[in-house]
């Protein structure tokens, strides 16, 4: 059990996200006051999802406009707050200036939301949502780890703006959080990093968030003919949003924390959903790295041969032991977690019926 203090409101950014969606699910299911921090208030087909959660649940909400890249804009969402969750930082991968896109957001958005941490008095904790990405860059780093494991000891040393940006605008992200919270002592900092997150959204039609893009393709022909070798951990949204619950709320909880339920791969993902969904067109065989390295970089320009080289035909492991030992995680199975989000993008009318 947790000991929550519901006297104090909390603060999430980014409240419109995927992930953001379920932390406030959860603090709303605990009776505690939610101020969401979001781009646009007034947009209410996109705020209607948590409406209507807040109307069920024994919390409440109140929304505030904030935008990342707008300085001292939490300042007043943050007022009386014990807790912040930082979840907001755009997941995108194909993107056409890396900077102004990934890295401005996530680098500046994280010192505009910590530095306002520092005015305000009544913070004590800061949970920030960084990724697996902040530890490995490409799957080829896991296996020149000295366990050919991937630990939180650990920090990508091999994204840059030119290679897989989005895994460095998560990188420096996370370095410049720490930099911060060690200047003070009043809040301490405790960081998430998820895996590859899947599972169902809150709000049915999902976000621009790249754990949809990635479903649609299994669901929808576009990888009919195979699928890339490409490794990656998977964990369940709903996993990861009770990972921040209980790096808010365990009075211990310190440091940063690999949230990630399987070792896995893309193919083993597409796997999970057969036989359950064999009338759809998920892919059923692996595509041949030589094909991948010649053919992806021409139908997609966000996809280099770099990329495909340093992460095809790689094996990806992750020591999640921490989050189990600390935060006292458990994880749902990967077949549950993605088919409950298949089937979501089918019932939305995001995948198409065979
Ligand atoms: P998402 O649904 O796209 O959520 C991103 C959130 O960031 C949205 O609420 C978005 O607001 C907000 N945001 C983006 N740019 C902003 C700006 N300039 N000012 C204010 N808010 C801004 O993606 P997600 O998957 O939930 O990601 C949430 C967090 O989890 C991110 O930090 C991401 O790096 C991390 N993460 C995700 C995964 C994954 O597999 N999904 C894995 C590891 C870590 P709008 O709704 O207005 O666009």
């Amino acid at each position: 059990m947790l000991n929550i203090d519901k006297t104090k409101p909390v603060l999430v950014t980014g409240a419109t996200g995927y992930v953001a969606g379920w932390i406030v699910k959860r603090l709303l299911e605990e009776g505690v006051t939610v101020h969401a921090a979001v781009r646009n208030p007034g947009d209410v087909a996109k705020l209607a999802h948590l409406d209507q959660m807040a109307l069920k649940l024994p919390g409440s909400i109140r929304y505030f406009k904030a935008d990342l890249l707008d300085e001292g804009s939490y300042a007043e969402a943050m007022q009386g707050c014990a807790i912040v969750f930082h979840t907001a930082s755009p997941f995108r991968l194909d993107v056409n200036d890396a900077q102004k896109d990934l890295v401005d957001p996530a680098k500046l958005g994280t010192q505009n939301v910590l530095e306002t941490a520092n005015k305000t008095e009544s913070v004590t904790r800061v949970v920030l949502t960084s990724s697996c990405a902040a530890i490995y860059g490409d799957c080829a780093d896991v296996a020149n780890t000295s366990r050919q494991v991937l630990t939180e000891d650990i920090w990508n040393t091999s994204s840059s703006l030119q290679h897989v940006p989005y895994s460095y605008s998560k990188t420096i992200a996370e370095h410049l959080a720490w930099e911060i919270a060690k200047q003070q002592t009043r809040w301490n900092l405790v960081v998430i990093n998820p895996s590859f997150i899947l599972g169902p959204g809150l709000n049915a039609q999902g976000t621009s968030s790249e754990s949809f893009n990635f479903v649609r393709q299994l669901g929808d022909g576009r990888m009919k003919a195979g699928i890339p070798d490409i490794g990656c951990g998977a964990v369940d949204v709903r996993d990861v949003a009770e990972a921040h619950l209980r790096a808010a709320y365990l009075p211990d909880a310190k440091g940063r924390h690999i949230v990630s339920a399987h070792d896995s791969s893309l193919p083993m993902i597409a796997q999970a959903l057969l036989p359950e969904y064999k009338d759809y067109p998920v892919p059923r065989r692996i595509l041949p790295k030589w094909l991948v390295w010649l053919v992806a970089p021409l139908a997609d320009k966000s996809i280099t041969r770099k990329m495909i080289s340093r992460n095809v035909a790689y094996a990806w492991r992750a020591d999640n032991g921490k989050s189990i030992r600390e935060l006292r995680m458990s994880y749902r199975p990967l077949q549950v977690t993605i088919q409950d989000m298949f089937q979501q993008m089918i019932d939305s009318g995001q995948i198409p019926k065979p």
